[in-house]
């Protein structure tokens, strides 16, 4: 079976798939062709209301339920993804263009990762007992309510899949928002938990603009607004959520830093750059993409670089044999291409690509700025797409100051073969998400999140745990209540 891109209705709600088309048209466009593959619907007043009482009935029966139950509906989703992954990547390739070769095992196979670790976290979720001599306390761990996940277009299933798992297994039902460029894989993974047991409203998907997702994060039925996007949207939302006093997570932008020392093994380190900067073209949040290389190495790191590039098969995401897909959409290309022109402008040296690729859809090369100085546009902005800025650096000391020195800190990392710098020198840089001697490694397992302008609160891990509940504790006297009159 194949997916039809067309989607039974634009949106799913009340376990349910539903329509509106009095809502603003969406088309979603296929990234490698430019073709319209299906149209949505943005969601109206009434669909966002009738999706957000179905969370909220839901929600109510869904804490009920013994976490253990709960954790079952979760793993069996995750099975069915595991079963469906073919399907469900082709899918995923014809909503944001990212390769076959991607999708098969980093979407679906993640967003199932990520049932089956709540899944099985989830019987595991309990209070404590503190005691206090004669007395005691004890802490329930609940539910916050109704959770709004909000996504962005790189990786809609993982990002569906990310807020849902966690904000379920602690008794939270959601109302998901994916991004208007990508929405067609969150309403799969909406029908997929209601066919592995969860009730009716507890994953709602509605579709739409900026203007959908700030009517959901005002609403006072939600109790937390998790967001996955840019760090401008990130403020905005965390303010309209403060408002209300509502929970938040944000996993926003980056421009992190990824640092090679004179020793490190030459190929790992081009691997690690490549995989920092040309995965999904680049549209990757955690992306290293200010290269600092040590100048002992620069000039053999870069012809390596550039003589690996080579290797790049780029061309239909469909064929499992493409390693490099489109941008996006038409709007992402031209905002990649505007860096690549300020790149150009402000002096740094063209090591490979720069232009678009001759064929129909969004290409751009895979891009290498050599000689780029810290004050250059392209080593401040996050570009979100497959330019690399390649800087060179001196000592570990100043590497450390200049890798810092900018307003993001979601990740970084480190290339060396001398262990104990590679500890010393991560221990200093401000950021979440980090890496020694490899890049971009996301496993359920880690923490993943950012410190300063890129966010806060942590997904994935036990450490989600505690941004999808609450604790209560319950002071409990056992002798006489003693009072002053
Ligand atoms: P945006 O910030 O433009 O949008 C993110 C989501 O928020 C979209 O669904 C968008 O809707 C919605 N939105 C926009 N305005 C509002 C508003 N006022 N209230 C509520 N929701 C709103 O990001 P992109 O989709 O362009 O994604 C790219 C960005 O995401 C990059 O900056 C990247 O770094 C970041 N990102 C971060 C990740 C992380 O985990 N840290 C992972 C992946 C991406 P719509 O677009 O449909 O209008």
């Amino acid at each position: 079976m194949m997916y039809d891109p067309q989607p039974t209705a634009s949106h799913y709600v009340n376990g349910a798939y539903l329509e509106d088309t009095s809502g603003t048209p969406i088309p979603v466009i296929y990234p490698a062709t430019g073709e319209v593959i299906a149209t949505v619907y943005a969601a109206t007043p009434a669909v966002i209301d009738a999706a957000l009482a179905a969370a909220e009935a839901a929600q109510k029966l869904w804490a009920k339920v013994s976490p253990r139950e709960r954790g079952r509906v979760l793993t069996r989703a995750a099975q069915i993804m595991r079963e469906r992954n073919h399907d469900l990547s082709v899918l995923e390739t014809r909503d944001t263009g990212k390769p076959l070769q991607e999708t098969l095992v980093a979407d679906a196979t993640s967003g199932a990762d990520a049932l089956e670790y709540f899944g099985g976290i989830a019987a595991g979720l309990t209070g404590e007992h503190i005691p206090l001599g004669e007395d005691w306390v004890y802490t329930i761990r609940e539910a916050l309510g109704v959770c709004v996940g909000i996504g962005a277009w790189n990786y809609p299933t993982q990002i569906a899949c990310w807020k849902g798992a966690p904000a379920l297994a602690c008794g939270n039902a959601m109302v998901f928002k994916p991004s208007e460029t990508t929405p067609l894989c969150a309403l799969k993974i909406a029908e997929i938990l209601t066919e592995a047991g969860a009730p009716a409203g507890l994953f709602n998907v509605v579709q739409g603009m900026g203007e959908v997702g700030s009517a959901l994060v005002t609403d006072p039925r939600v109790a937390k607004v998790s967001l996955t996007g840019s760090v401008p949207t990130g403020r905005k939302v965390y303010a309209a959520a403060a408002e209300q006093m509502k929970h938040v997570t944000m996993e926003l932008g980056g421009k992190s830093p990824l640092v090679i020392f004179d020793d490190a093994d030459l190929d790992n380190a081009v691997s690690g750059a490549i995989n920092g900067n040309f995965y999904s073209s680049g549209q990757v949040c955690s992306n290293g993409t200010r290269v600092f290389v040590q100048k002992g190495i620069k000039e053999a790191f870069l012809a390596r670089l550039a003589e690996r590039l080579k290797n790049a098969v780029i061309g239909d995401p469909l064929d499992e044999a493409t390693s490099f897909g489109p941008m996006v959409s038409e709007r992402q290309m031209q905002i990649v291409q505007g860096y690549i022109n300020k790149g150009r402008a402000e002096g740094a040296r063209l090591i490979s690509g720069g232009g678009r690729v001759e064929r129909d859809g969004f290409f751009l090369e895979p891009t290498v700025f050599a000689d780029v100085t810290d004050d250059m546009t392209i080593a401040r902005e996050e570009i979100f797409g497959p330019v690399m800025a390649v800087l060179d650096f001196d000592t570990e000391a100043e590497a450390i100051a200049r890798a810092n020195a900018t307003e993001f800190g979601l990740s970084a990392g480190v290339f060396t073969r001398d262990l104990s710098r590679a500890h010393r020198v991560i221990g200093q840089l401000r950021a979440g998400s980090c890496f020694i001697n490899s890049y971009n490694d996301a496993p359920v397992e880690a923490p993943f999140g950012g410190v300063k302008a890129s966010g806060v609160g942590r997904e994935n891990s036990k450490a989600a745990l505690d941004h999808w509940s609450q604790l209560k504790s319950v002071y409990v006297r056992m002798g006489d209540v003693e009072a002053a009159f």
